[in-house]
């Protein structure tokens, strides 16, 4: 079994404990292999190369056009060893290879998208008066945390790293203790693109310790988080005390709502797939079916029909769903069989784990009817492939139950009506909208990120470059 070695400085290291974590297959439960269990010290020693980096005359001074060649060819490594790097993820986190293959792609457009930006970081002049020139700066942050969760390991780790790159920070990323290996090797790629010593370090090693020594680390300049709201809670507290900027991605509920006027067999099978890409763990799934009533037996019967259908697999078979990533977050979405059945509710398909597909944590295709849009099945982020149904009879009622959560990430709107698409697009309140489309193909060049619990700050695009610049306004006076 490989033992891997994180990065710190420019330099492959083992943790100052000498401990280490193993990471499994979930699909089979079979060890892959051993990374350092960071600590405390770790952080401090990849906070200080970051520092020593971003203060560096050769960080200071490099060209911005430069900076963009080195995300270019991390971009050019990246997409040369696609295989090898979905094959990675695919065993680290048991998805699906055709969405490992995809996770990988996305990565390596974040770093030809921000390559591409990384000279265009333009400031403005602002007129005042004749006698003064008045111009900003869009200048980096410093060091930047970085706090990634297991269920996209690869395309959020460069999601993060490539605009703060771009920007002219210096990274120091914490992988999930579940998933750290593609991180590792994008360490490996930098290193190889020619990413200064100590500009991108990566830290491994559990949440409540190495995550949470580097979120409070009184040297960084600013924390990006993707994870649960508890988790969000304590870094965004923790932040506080030291008046750190933070950009939290922290899930969601997200309504699909379909109207009898839609093209029922394209919003069916794009129910599905928003709710089962990943086996539902995706901040962005589409974890809620609101349905107009009129329609509702026919599609929800289309959708029930689809769900049961999925091939349920290890990732490397590329079934339709792989397993969920660990035993506890499997048994987290068991409890919530019994919240259905304390409920009242119907399964209309699924609702239990799925042995036949081998000894990993596998679970199937839920479609959960009957329930209360205030209940904790409407309410809850279960994080699996878990769909519940919601009916309305009026697209008010659809906006009262699509903004009835403490969320709001993304809502999916189907209907052939282009004036009621447009009326709710504008009220709901979530951070994306898709009108008769979901995700629209990953979306590298799209704002994302959440209203209310579902975080604030924004991912992806350039609206993300503002969240790692910060602005300076400088007046000189001129003497004509
Ligand atoms: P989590 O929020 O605890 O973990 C996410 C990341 O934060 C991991 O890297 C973890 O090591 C780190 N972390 C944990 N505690 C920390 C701390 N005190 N300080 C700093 N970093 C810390 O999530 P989880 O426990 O793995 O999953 C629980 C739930 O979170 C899921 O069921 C799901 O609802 C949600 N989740 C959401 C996303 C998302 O994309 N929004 C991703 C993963 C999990």
């Amino acid at each position: 079994m490989d033992r891997l070695r994180m990065y710190i400085g420019g330099a492959w290291t083992d943790s100052s404990s000498n401990e280490v974590i193993t990471t499994i297959n979930p699909a089979t439960i079979e060890a892959l292999a051993t990374f350092p269990r960071g600590n405390k010290d770790d952080v401090d020693r990849a906070v200080k190369a970051a520092r020593a980096a971003f203060e560096s005359k050769e960080w200071r001074e490099i060209l911005p056009a430069e900076r963009g060649r080195l995300l270019l060819r991390l971009c050019q490594l990246i997409r040369q060893q696609k295989d090898e790097l979905a094959h990675l993820e695919t065993l680290d986190t048991g998805k699906p290879l055709s969405q490992a293959q995809a996770d990988v792609e996305v990565a390596a457009r974040y770093c030809e998208y921000y390559a591409g930006v990384a000279d265009k970081i333009l400031g403005e002049t602002i007129p005042i008066r004749a006698d003064i020139l008045n111009y900003t700066l869009r200048e980096p942050l410093g060091v930047t945390a970085h706090i990634v969760p297991w269920n996209y390991p690869i395309q959020i780790a460069v999601r993060s790293l490539a605009p703060a790159v771009a920007a002219g920070n210096t990274v120091v990323m914490k992988p999930a203790e579940d998933t750290p290996m593609t991180a590792l090797r994008i360490a490996e790629l930098c290193e190889r693109a020619g990413f200064p010593p100590g500009v991108v370090n990566i830290v491994t090693g559990y949440g409540a310790e190495a995550g949470a020594a580097l979120a409070s680390h009184p040297d960084i300049d600013h924390i990006t988080f993707t994870g649960s709201v508890e988790t969000g809670k304590t870094i965004m507290k923790t932040a506080a005390a030291q008046i750190k900027p933070v950009t939290l991605e922290l899930g969601g509920k997200s309504p699909n709502i379909v109207f009898a006027d839609a093209d029922l067999d394209e919003a069916a099978h794009w129910v599905v797939r928003s709710i089962t890409q990943n086996a539902g763990q995706t901040c962005s799934a589409g974890s809620r079916l609101l349905v107009e009533e009129s329609i509702r037996e026919e599609f929800v019967e289309k959708v029930t029909a689809l769900m049961a259908g999925l091939r349920i697999g290890p990732g490397l078979d590329n079934a339709d769903l792989g397993p969920i990533i660990s035993e506890k977050q499997l048994e987290r979405i068991e409890s919530y069989m019994q919240v259905a059945a304390a409920e009242g509710a119907t399964i209309r398909t699924g609702g239990r784990r799925h042995a036949e597909a081998g000894d990993g944590f596998f679970f199937q295709p839920t479609v959960i009817d009957g329930i209360a849009a205030e209940g904790r099945l409407a309410q809850e982020e279960i994080f699996g492939p878990v769909l519940v149904v919601l009916p309305f009879t009026t697209t008010e009622e659809a906006l009262a139950i699509a903004n009835g959560t403490e969320y709001g990430l993304v809502t999916g709107i189907w209907t052939s009506n282009i004036h009621k698409a447009h009326w709710l697009a504008s009220r709901v309140k979530s951070g994306q909208v898709f009108i008769n489309n979901y995700g629209a193909g990953g979306g590298v060049e799209m704002t994302f990120g959440g209203y209310r619990k579902s975080g604030f700050g924004r991912e992806k695009g350039l609206e993300a470059l503002k969240f790692y610049t910060q602005v300076k306004n400088v007046a000189v006076k001129v003497n004509g």
